[in-house]
């Protein structure tokens, strides 16, 4: 398989070069030049397997210059039973008519990130050993919360790496930074820095784009690597679970063989329903793919109009997580959908002037596909209440947005297509405004803590241990720093 830049058709790499480089170097995504296809006796087969069989039938399909014991050696060491609580690793809940949720949560931080990331550094480190590179990876991360303690968990202890987290220190929620700070493993490092997330990021990418350090850092025998969402290697396990969705779906009799289902996703970054796009593209039966956005509307507007513009007010919400304005994987569904040329003018626009507007045929392609609909924070609350009371199912906010949009979109068409709805976050990890949604009264403004106490007595269930147990942890990082000293604090870490 031949990967490509969204920029240019011309540059073609490995997937192992794809997977070591991240981002292209002008400035694009790699992407599959081919999207490989299963048939339906293809599902049927998967269908038999585990997740870990399903997870190599896929990936083995997408990463050609790995050999198949290297692909069942990072799923091994990814799904195992130590960081995933449950051996399905993605289980489908029947929640109620033609709903289904998929739960993408069951792993060590209790968000979908893990899902990716979880494999990410077993991939690379792989792909590092076939490139030739013999160098130490060292991961830098700037988060704003769910990223950072996903890819600290994936990185932490995996020989050949070291990862270095840096968060804001006005920024984070309170369990969010316990979730890091107390991480574990002896080639991790973590820093507050005083200024907000922008501040962070821009640190982050200063590093990277300085030369002269990367020159020194080689030296030493290091390069700089990224875990964020555009690399090819944290997209290409997404691609799994929605297959695995289906193939569940079929061994339980709740749809025919060949059945399309749809798909609802609470969408950011666009990268969660741009692996279930690709899903769709190799033959997986896909009706509709619904795209569940916040207030921060930029992709139901795009989607419905054909006009993306990011030049509005970013808004804070209770779904924080998709709290986003510049949904980077857009960019390979606009190349799916034209050329590379095409992209390029869009994305050039985009960095220009905020906007840009596709073409009739692009727009066209989008709404014969996609479903796209948001809701505000009163509507994600209401959400949960009304599940919660009449289904007995507690759902995070993030995945309460998806459910919403799903059902506007039922009333608006009528069609009862059997739908999985991706869910991304355990209802405990964003507790306050899950309790608030369920019992507004219960809330105080007492710790973090005490609300997780309180969401589990009120619901009698049982907060995830590594959120409860957080508390008592041995905070093992304290350091905080100016943005201008990020840099040697790299340094210092890897003297
Ligand atoms: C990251 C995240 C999302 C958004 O996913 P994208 O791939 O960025 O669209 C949704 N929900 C949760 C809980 C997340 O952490």
């Amino acid at each position: 398989m031949i990967y490509q830049s969204t920029r240019n058709n011309e540059l073609e790499v490995s997937s192992a070069q794809a997977i070591v480089a991240g981002l292209a170097p002008d400035g694009g995504l790699f992407i599959p030049k081919e999207k490989p296809q299963i048939s339906i006796d293809d599902i049927k087969r998967l269908a038999e397997m585990n997740y870990k069989g399903r997870a190599c039938g896929v990936l083995s399909l997408f990463l050609s210059d790995f050999m198949s014991e290297e692909i069942e050696t990072c799923v091994e060491n990814a799904y195992s039973k130590e960081k995933f609580e449950t051996e399905s690793i993605a289980p489908l809940y029947g929640l109620k008519d033609d709903a289904y949720i998929l739960e993408l949560w069951h792993g060590p931080t209790c968000a979908f990130k893990d899902m990716a990331l979880q494999i990410l550094p077993h991939l690379l480190t792989t792909a590092m050993k076939k490139t030739g590179v013999d160098k130490e990876v060292v991961i830098l991360v700037a988060t704003s919360g769910d990223t950072g303690k996903a890819a600290l968990e994936g990185f932490a202890d995996v020989p050949g790496t070291k990862i270095i987290v840096f968060f804001p220190d006005d920024g984070v929620s309170e369990i969010q930074k316990l979730q890091m700070v107390t991480q574990k493993g002896n080639n991790v490092l973590v820093s507050s820095v005083k200024g907000n997330f922008d501040d962070a990021q821009s640190g982050v990418k200063k590093i990277f784009g300085n030369e002269a350090f990367a020159e020194e850092l080689s030296k030493k025998g290091y390069q700089l690597s990224s875990a964020n969402s555009i690399n090819w290697g944290r997209l290409v396990p997404q691609i799994i679970y929605y297959i695995s969705a289906y193939c569940d779906l079929m061994k339980s009799g709740a749809i025919e063989a060949g059945e399309p289902v749809n798909i609802c996703v609470p969408t950011g970054n666009f990268g969660n329903i741009l692996a279930a796009w690709y899903a769709k593209q190799m033959g997986l039966p896909v009706a509709r793919l619904i795209c569940a956005s916040n207030e921060n509307n930029v992709l139901t507007d795009f989607i419905n109009t054909g006009v993306y513009d990011k030049n509005r007010e970013f808004k804070t919400t209770i779904s924080p997580s998709m709290d986003i304005l510049i949904s980077s994987n857009l960019e390979r569904l606009l190349y799916d959908l034209s050329d590379a040329k095409t992209t390029k003018e869009y994305m050039f626009l985009l960095s220009a002037t905020g906007r840009y507007e596709v073409s009739a045929e692009i727009k066209h392609a989008i709404s014969e596909n996609f479903f796209a609909g948001y809701c505000d924070d009163s509507d994600t609350k209401n959400t949960i209440n009304k599940v919660w009371n009449e289904n007995s199912y507690l759902m995070d906010t993030h995945t309460a947005v998806a459910y919403t949009v799903y059902e506007n979109y039922k009333k608006a068409t009528g069609d009862e297509t059997k739908t999985i709805i991706a869910s991304t976050a355990n209802p405990f990890k964003f507790n306050k405004s899950v309790l608030g949604a369920i019992n507004e009264s219960a809330v105080t403004s007492a710790s973090e803590f005490e609300m997780l106490e309180k969401l589990s007595g009120i619901t009698g269930q049982k907060a995830p241990d590594s959120l409860a147990t957080l508390s008592e942890k041995e905070i093992r990082f304290d350091g905080k720093c100016e943005k201008q000293d990020m840099q040697s604090v790299v340094d210092n870490f890897l003297k």
